[in-house]
């Protein structure tokens, strides 16, 4: 080390993934920064994404969620990191920070020149009596984990809520499951995974239901209490008990600072930032879970709290304060969630959004096997894709499946992010060995299917407008599958002509009324509705057919989605 002046005195609040994040990427842009971190917990640059896995014994060593300690980021960035140090107030005239050390009560100042807050969000739930608070629980850092694993280990609990069947939701699920617990999840909304659409969530929470775990929908929590052996929840329309209950019902931003600060907030507490990470104080940047950001599909101001978009804004914010053009566009919404083996992916808006904002688009439902159903192992994954109608532009996708989900959604979101058509997407030379995709990759098909109906091709209709076809014989309602098939459960009202029947038993139809075709998944369908076409009939094929229709309809309340 040399005894330069340093070039610039950083000050970063919260050391996890932003603020570490950040905190790496000065130093290696800026040799001679005085780089100072406050961290109010016990541990920094910790791996929040892998605590339900320590839970479920997945992941074995608790070392191994803790990337970094101050030493090893002193010894690796000269960066002076500071644990058990609560940022209490900023004076943004004087460039102070008041701190708090919590391990020795200590309240000193600290000077900035440029201060950057990451502190990230915290869990949004309900005030709880302090008489039940041991058994109430919320997943956010190492504490809270060491928390829940304490309880099990010590109180052996039997059955838990999960309040919230998100992403965190569904994975405390499975870590609990581990420790052969029963698992009751509960939602407000009338669906799991609340960043898919209800049509694709039926299929998650048939799979969640199939392991054993009860699945309340549209219920709130109105109270908790205590019970002679655990607790009771007070739900909008049931009551049920437990011996333990996690919020995992979202997060809200943790910007208490930013807003005695009087930096610039949304009406969602979020800081509001420019394309550099700058609040409405030059001096002081702000990024991950704390701020507000865009939607890259809608423009739409949007609060994203996930660890891609925090480590990115991370980098830009760095980059800025170092003097290089650097600069943060949005997010597009990616996430993934791995529940037992099945995996749930999205990318860009879901049909809830396009709906929500009246845009022009449609979707498409395709089926295909993971890899080359020739080679051993290959498994059907699901691809819901929305697109523009007008121009063919993809929009969001939602991939359920076992294998090779992330791939293809990761596909679909680099075309999204580069505003890909359908046709594009169709042509794509992606990478093909048995063991891996087929010739047409998913995603190759679901380009070509949409491409398929924007060319005028096939026309399509959808699940949710089927109850509504007239069954008085002024449309036809046909099932191509075969007769097995049929007869093992179709659509009421449909008539069986197997597609390898259909160009001989055409004269059976009436060319004067529509025909809605389906078969299992769509592909079959669209042979028909091609023939059918072609022999002057006005077809419609059922996208995502019978399959879909049944994962759907096997609820016997349907909901619309919308
Ligand atoms: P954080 O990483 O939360 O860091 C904020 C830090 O600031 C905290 O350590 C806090 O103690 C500190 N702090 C707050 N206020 C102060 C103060 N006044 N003074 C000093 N320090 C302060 N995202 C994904 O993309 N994929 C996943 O699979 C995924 N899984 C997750 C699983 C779990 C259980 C959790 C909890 C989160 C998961 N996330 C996931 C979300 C991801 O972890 C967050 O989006 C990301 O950590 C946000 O980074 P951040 O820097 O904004 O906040």
């Amino acid at each position: 080390m040399t005894d330069r002046m340093p070039s610039q005195k950083i000050v970063i609040i919260g050391g996890v993934a932003g603020g570490a994040t950040a905190a790496a990427r000065i130093r290696r842009l800026d040799e001679h920064a005085e780089i100072v971190v406050l961290e109010r917990g016990k541990h920094i640059s910790f791996a929040n994404c892998g605590l339900p896995y320590y839970i479920s014994g997945k992941i074995l060593h608790k070392s191994k969620l803790t990337l970094q300690s101050p030493k090893s980021f002193k010894d690796r960035f000269n960066i002076d990191v500071r644990i058990q140090s609560e940022a209490v107030l900023i004076n943004r005239e004087k460039k102070l920070i008041t701190v708090s050390n919590l391990a020795s009560g200590e309240v000193y100042v600290e000077s900035y020149d440029k201060l950057l807050i990451a502190t990230g969000a915290k869990p949004n739930m309900p005030t709880i009596p302090a008489s039940i608070e041991d058994q109430v629980f919320t997943l956010r850092n190492i504490p809270d984990m060491d928390r829940i694993l304490r309880y099990i280990d010590t109180r052996r609990p039997r059955s838990a809520v999960i309040i919230g069947s998100g992403l965190i939701g569904l994975e405390i699920a499975e870590s609990l499951h581990a420790h052969h617990i029963d698992i009751t999840l509960v939602d407000r909304l009338n669906q799991v995974l609340p960043a898919i659409d209800y049509d694709v969530a039926a299929e998650v929470k048939q799979y969640i239901e199939k392991l054993g775990m009860k699945v309340l929908l549209s219920e709130k929590v109105q109270a908790v209490s205590a019970t002679e052996n655990g607790l009771t929840l007070q739900l909008s329309q049931s009551v049920i008990d437990a011996e333990m209950v996690i919020f995992a019902s979202g997060v809200i931003p943790e910007s208490r600072l930013a807003s005695q600060a009087m930096l610039a907030l949304n009406n969602r507490g979020s800081i509001i930032v420019n394309k550099q990470m700058q609040t409405s104080d030059p001096s002081i940047y702000a990024v991950g879970d704390a701020v507000e950001t865009t939607n890259l599909v809608t423009g739409e101001k949007v609060f994203a709290p996930l660890a891609g978009p925090a480590n990115k804004q991370a980098r830009v914010a760095a980059d800025h304060i170092c003097g290089l053009t650097s600069s943060y566009h949005g997010v597009q919404n990616s996430s993934i969630v791995k529940f037992f083996d099945l995996v749930i992916a999205t990318t860009g808006i879901n049909e809830k959004t396009a709906n929500r904002l009246g845009l022009d688009y449609d979707k498409m439902w395709t089926y295909s096997p993971s890899h080359a159903t020739y080679y051993p192992g290959s498994q059907m994954l699901s691809i819901k894709t929305i697109y523009e109608k007008q121009t063919g532009r993809i929009l969001g996708a939602q991939v359920v499946g076992f294998e090779g989900v992330d791939k293809r959604c990761d596909i679909l979101a680099t075309a999204i992010h580069f505003g890909t058509t359908a046709k594009q997407l169709g042509q794509l030379d992606l990478c093909y060995a048995p063991p891996f995709s087929s010739a047409k990759d998913p995603v190759n098909i679901a380009g070509n299917a949409i491409s398929n109906v924007i060319d005028g091709l096939v026309k399509t209709y959808h699940w949710h407008q089927v109850p509504s076809l007239a069954r008085d014989g002024s449309v036809t309602l046909l099932d191509t599958r075969t007769t097995e098939e049929y007869q093992n459960g179709h659509i009421e009202g449909y008539i069986n002509i197997p597609l390898d029947e259909l160009r001989s038993r055409l004269s059976e139809l009436d060319n004067n009324k529509p025909i809605f075709v389906t078969c299992q998944i769509g592909l079959r369908g669209y042979v028909a509705a091609r023939i059918l076409t072609q022999h002057d009939f006005t077809a419609y094929n059922l996208s995502g057919g019978y399959k879909l229709y049944q994962t759907i309809y096997h609820d016997s309340e349907v909901m619309m989605p919308w």
